[in-house]
């Protein structure tokens, strides 16, 4: 049968980088197989479920491009098939209506505990065939009493549970719903799935999942548990170490391509080989090369990724990030080229497009002020005098090109027995406010002409007066 996976996310919050990179893989593992990735929304705690959620995971996927080959399949609209299979499970005799009171049931609890064992439904109705009226009975699957469950997980190995310590699991409630792992079942079978990759949260799940197929016909799927996700400091992910949705990220201006490679080495590794294009996760990706200790986020390293993922991008693709960053600073801007231009000569002084943008202002707007302690540093009666006459040749010049730019600079610096430095550092501040800019041959040219005398004349006023 060929390979199928599914990603299965609860929508009670954010999808975050955890749950991304189980999509990742499940996504991975299909694609390397030439199989199809299933994405199914396990949205039956209807209390904590929200529409917003599910937005969020779906924009999530989409901004990632996880895109599913089948789904989103929701629970909420499955219970008829689910109300079906407990029916036949009921008919079959392999699960039975439960007609215990809580109080019955506290009271069992109590006693248990009294005697020092763990407490668990002892199966009183297991066997009882008759009814009690006024209590609407709860279904309970017919746990095996005795031996063992073997779950052969692909990242944990052989893990053990005995029947002994599963209880008859609750299928369907007293109102007829049906519970969490019983959903789980139905729509693992009936969607097909080969393979469920997932956090290894859920392995203990996985004996009493493995026992209902096994009692509706079914061979278990594969197996692979992950290992959670661990903050710097070796605690659980939480807020603070940046677990915060998939699509912050996207505003903090990182490319999914980054994002991805980041993850995949989470727990992953492939040689010692860091940089991994998509095509090349799917083609070196094995879930049986996934290790089963937890791994710890380390954003520092992510800012690197994605700064070697812009440096290796198609300036091209950089343009419609940059320009949504650009907008959210105030700065609109339709023309492909100029922005093209611009990342191609900032990529190497920004970790993130977010940053890129924040640097880029001054191609947009003229400086609002100049950097004082700068001004102090460079502004002198020398490089005032270099600076006009290199306006002045600037204006003449014929033509407009960081070559031809770079050599009226040179000859101007040179002509003034100065180093280079001592009319480039100047020009920055004059069209830039600071001095930070790709070099300035550059970032003139990229200005233009005409601003770019504009703002040098300007600067001369000011600091002239
Ligand atoms: N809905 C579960 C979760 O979000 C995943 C269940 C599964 O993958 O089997 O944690």
């Amino acid at each position: 049968m060929s390979v199928r996976t599914r990603f299965a996310p609860s929508p009670t919050g954010f999808l975050h980088i955890g749950g991304l990179r189980t999509a990742l893989f499940c996504w991975l593992y299909a694609r390397r197989h030439g199989g199809r990735f299933v994405l199914r929304i396990e949205d039956t705690d209807l209390e904590r479920s929200t529409e917003a959620a599910i937005q969020q995971i779906l924009d999530g996927m989409e901004w990632a491009g996880l895109v599913a080959d089948e789904g989103p399949f929701y629970q909420t609209r499955r219970f008829d098939r689910y109300r079906e299979v407990i029916d036949e499970l009921l008919a079959e005799g392999k699960a039975y209506r439960c007609y215990c009171t809580k109080e019955e049931l506290d009271a069992l609890r109590a006693e248990q505990l009294a005697r020092g064992e763990k407490p668990r439904y002892d199966g009183r109705w297991r066997d009882r065939t008759d009814a009690r009226p006024g209590v609407q009975p709860v279904v309970r699957f017919k746990n095996p009493t005795g031996g063992e469950v073997v779950v052969e997980d692909v990242v944990h190995g052989r893990v053990v549970f005995q029947n002994a310590e599963l209880d008859d699991l609750i299928i369907a409630r007293s109102d007829g719903s049906p519970t969490y792992n019983f959903c789980v079942v139905v729509d693992d079978m009936d969607m097909n799935v080969t393979h469920v990759i997932r956090g290894d949260d859920h392995l203990n799940n996985t004996p009493r999942q493995q026992n209902m197929l096994v009692a509706l016909g079914r061979k278990p799927p594969v197996y692979a548990h992950l290992p959670m996700i661990l903050g710097a400091d070796g605690a659980k992910l939480s807020k603070r170490h940046g677990a915060v949705s998939v699509l912050q990220y996207r505003d903090e201006g990182y490319l999914p391509e980054a994002l991805l490679n980041y993850l995949v080495r989470l727990g992953w590794s492939h040689g010692d080989q860091e940089i991994f294009s998509i095509e090349e996760m799917v083609r070196a990706f094995d879930i049986t090369d996934v290790n089963k200790s937890a791994s710890a986020f380390n954003a520092e390293k992510l800012a690197w990724l994605n700064q070697q993922h812009m440096m290796r991008a198609e300036p091209r693709r950089l343009v419609e990030p940059l320009r949504w960053q650009l907008q959210q600073l105030g700065i609109a801007c339709d023309d492909d080229a100029h922005l093209e231009a611009i990342a191609l000569a900032q990529r190497e002084r920004a970790k993130t497009l977010k940053e890129m943008a924040a640097n880029s202002l001054f191609f947009f707007q003229p400086p609002a002020d100049y950097d004082e302690k700068a001004v102090r540093k460079h502004i002198t009666v020398e490089s005032i005098a270099m600076l006009a006459e290199a306006a002045a040749r600037l204006d003449r010049l014929d033509g407009w090109d960081a070559a031809l730019i770079h050599a009226v600079v040179n000859e101007v610096a040179t002509a003034a027995g100065a180093a280079l430095g001592k009319l480039a550092q100047p020009l920055r501040l004059a069209v830039c406010g600071g001095t930070v800019s790709p070099p300035i041959d550059a970032t003139l040219a990229l200005l233009g002409r005409e601003e770019s005398l504009r703002r040098i004349e300007r600067a001369l006023a000011r600091w002239r007066a």
